[in-house]
């Protein structure tokens, strides 16, 4: 197992942080974990075994401060700092306790504008399922959606090819699948992996810099996608894309807005991945499209509203 886990939590920035809490406590059916005095709200699935997994502020524009990677232990925080440092980039440690039930944390920026940080320690949940006899649910574990983790983020931004090496080289990531650019060479966006999932982040070659398409939440079947279906338009949420079969990861996924106009997908995928395995490539169809749906029509937006 690699160092890096697991992404573990997502800090966003949202319009209205009661609307978002109501919107990600009864329709996603996160539970709320805890409020610090800068007026941040943490959030876990019922799932979860980690305080938070989503970590909202309220400010005037929505977006991604930062994604966040749990990593194994003390020492192996300190490895990837040096690491890191080694490759150039520089890192800010960030108190424990800066954030509620979290340790000491590595922050550094990528090259594509986004915010990373590393954590090696966040307290045990006090909410959610138990760890002595569990029941498999509970009215709890069952509001809304019912999402059962928080399990990517995909991200655009510039300097695709350094970011995907930062990863691969110094994160110890490793490639599952990519979409080629018009010219069949260059990576127009890379699925990365540090775990037996098809991807733990996924990076799409933009202009702009730090900009976030969706969150992703897991669920257990097909079916409760469709059931996230029924709840975001139940909610009067818009649906932005799905239900739909994704080629690349083998996903069966729904993509709304949260309040905010966050892009949030809920998914599920029996697709793994090995590091030994070659990545799947997806060629540049006509349309400038980078993969083609199941039923052959191309993607026809590939610069979709981003926050
Ligand atoms: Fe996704």
């Amino acid at each position: 197992m690699n160092a890096v886990l697991r992404p573990g939590h997502v800090q966003l920035r949202v319009l209205d942080l009661e609307e978002s809490v109501h919107f990600y406590r009864e329709v996603l059916g996160l539970v709320e974990s805890g409020r610090d005095a800068q007026g941040r709200v943490y959030m876990k699935t019922w799932a979860e075994r980690d305080h938070s997994s989503v970590i909202m502020r309220e400010a005037p524009t929505p977006g991604l401060d930062a994604l966040a990677f749990k990593v194994r232990s003390p020492a192996a925080l300190a490895q990837l700092e040096a690491s890191l440092q080694a490759a150039g980039v520089s890192c800010t440690r960030i108190a424990a306790g800066d954030l509620l039930a979290t340790g000491e944390r590595v922050q550094f920026r990528l090259p594509s504008g986004h915010v990373i940080e590393l954590y090696a320690h966040k307290d045990a949940a006090s909410t959610g399922a138990a760890l002595i006899d569990p029941p498999l649910w509970d009215a709890d574990s069952e509001q809304g959606i019912a999402v059962q983790r928080l399990d990517h983020c995909v991200l655009y931004g510039p300097a695709l090819d350094e970011v995907r090496d930062l990863f691969t080289g110094t994160l110890g990531f490793f490639l599952t699948e990519r979409a080629l650019a018009q010219d069949g060479v260059a990576d127009f966006g890379v699925w990365l992996s540090t775990s037996s999932r098809p991807c733990d982040i996924v990076l799409v070659r933009h202009v702009d810099a730090g900009k976030l398409h969706h969150v992703s939440f897991r669920v257990g079947s097909t079916e409760q996608v469709l059931k996230a279906a029924d709840c975001f338009s139940m909610a009067r949420m818009q649906i932005d894309a799905g239900p739909f079969r994704d080629p690349a990861t083998g996903r069966f996924s729904v993509q709304a807005f949260d309040p905010s106009g966050i892009r949030i997908e809920v998914f599920f995928s029996s697709h793994d991945a090995y590091p030994d395995q070659a990545p799947i490539t997806w060629r540049w169809k006509k349309g400038g499209a980078a993969m083609t749906l199941r039923d052959q029509r191309t993607r026809d937006r590939l610069f979709p509203d981003l926050t």
